[in-house]
């Protein structure tokens, strides 16, 4: 087969859906790999390191796509970009169809093979896919806390794990799924007190047994949630209810009953998010102050770091690239139960169900 590697040209996306090693696999699994000059900057690969490790270098994106069977991104198709796919060619990428009945609509009219990366599942229910970006961004929103708790931030000016002799920050996470706990992880790892309040109880007794009681683990109700936020430095809004908006668990009441230059940061967000004070911002203009407290509210975390982003993220679609190049997006989807559940579009026809209710289209 020949995969195809184009830049990706959504705004400040820097990722690059297959990095060399990647394409040494492919190489050796007997495929052609064309990518497009300059794939690999953004996440700092040169094409020296692409050309070297077996693919054609080409310089342009309709190169690419005019040669390629199976096209390879990290994002969703833009507009722009939809006059270079030919009719049947096969596509692997970041889908989020049901938010877009334009690609939906083009993807089947030009019957485009796909599969969506955020909806293969594992048979334990797992998301492989989603999982390595939802760890980037909790990890991160530590980060970006202890960045707004500083001073020139219209922070507090407090220390995250303050020194010995001094008060540590307390942080209050909001779903301990798999960014809550990597932001555990991390809040811990800076010294600072950290609750994590998880409506599962199979999840709270999980993080019990893996943290030690080093957490103040809770379960959520609205009295509880506003006692805790009332006397944290730093809320984290982590919440996910698979399928469904962000529900508002944290009111603007609650947030105002925060110390001035306390910090919220909303993960959230990229589903609406769980703070009702909350709106999405950029890695341009991270953060604004509302009812006293900074707000990081950014949609794409993972961007403000894209060389370990892209590793993440190609380490774990690598193992399913393969075995979609090797038998192609219909018979991959056939062999393997995680990749038939990304199962997107297959020869003009829908093959997502909650796709297909999204836009009322026969599935
Ligand atoms: P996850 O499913 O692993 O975890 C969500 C957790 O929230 C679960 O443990 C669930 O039990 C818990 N939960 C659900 N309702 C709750 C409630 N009412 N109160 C307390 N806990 C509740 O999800 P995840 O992968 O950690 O993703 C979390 C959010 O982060 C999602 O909205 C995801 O889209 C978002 N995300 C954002 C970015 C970004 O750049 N902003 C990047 C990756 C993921």
């Amino acid at each position: 087969l020949v995969v195809g590697v184009p830049k990706e040209i959504k705004n400040n996306e820097n990722r690059v859906s297959v990095q060399p090693d990647g394409v040494a696999e492919l190489v050796h699994h007997g495929h052609q790999v064309l990518v497009e000059s300059g794939a690999g900057v953004g996440s700092r690969f040169s094409d020296a390191e692409y050309s070297a490790a077996g693919a054609k270098v080409v310089g342009t994106a309709d190169e690419v796509f005019a040669a390629a069977d199976l096209i390879v991104k990290v994002k969703e198709p833009v507009p722009a970009e939809y006059h270079r796919f030919r009719e049947g060619q096969q596509l692997f990428t970041y889908l989020h169809l049901a938010a877009d009945r334009e690609l939906t609509e083009f993807l089947l009219a030009k019957k485009i093979d796909s599969i969506a990366y955020e909806t293969v599942q594992t048979p334990d229910r797992k998301l492989p896919l989603l999982t390595p970006m939802s760890e980037v961004a909790g990890r991160m929103s530590v980060q970006a806390a202890a960045r707004a708790l500083e001073s020139p931030a219209g922070g507090a000016g407090i220390l995250l794990g303050g020194v010995p002799g001094t008060p540590a920050a307390k942080v209050t996470i909001i779903g301990g799924g798999v960014s809550g706990t990597e932001a555990a992880k991390i809040a811990l790892g800076m010294r600072a007190i950290v609750r994590v309040f998880d409506t599962n109880p199979t999840r709270l007794a999980y993080l019990s047994d893996i943290f030690g009681g080093r957490l103040d683990l809770v379960t959520p109700n609205r009295a509880r949630m506003a006692a805790y936020i009332a006397d944290s430095d730093v809320v984290i809004g982590a919440v996910l209810v698979p399928g469904a908006k962000a529900p508002k668990l944290v009111s603007r009441e609650m947030i105002a009953s925060m110390r001035p230059g306390s910090v919220a940061v909303d993960i959230a967000i990229d589903q609406g998010g769980c703070f009702e004070t909350s709106r999405a911002t950029t890695h341009a203009d991270p953060t604004y102050i509302e009812e006293g407290v900074v707000h990081y509210c950014v949609a794409n975390i993972p961007g403000a770091v894209a060389r370990t982003s892209t590793l993440a993220l190609t380490s774990a679609t690598l193992p399913y690239l393969v075995k979609v190049a090797d038998r192609g997006i219909a018979g991959a989807a056939q062999t393997d139960p995680a990749l038939l559940l990304g199962l997107s579009t297959l020869g003009g026809h829908l093959v997502n169900e909650p796709v297909a209710q999204a836009h009322a289209l026969a599935y």
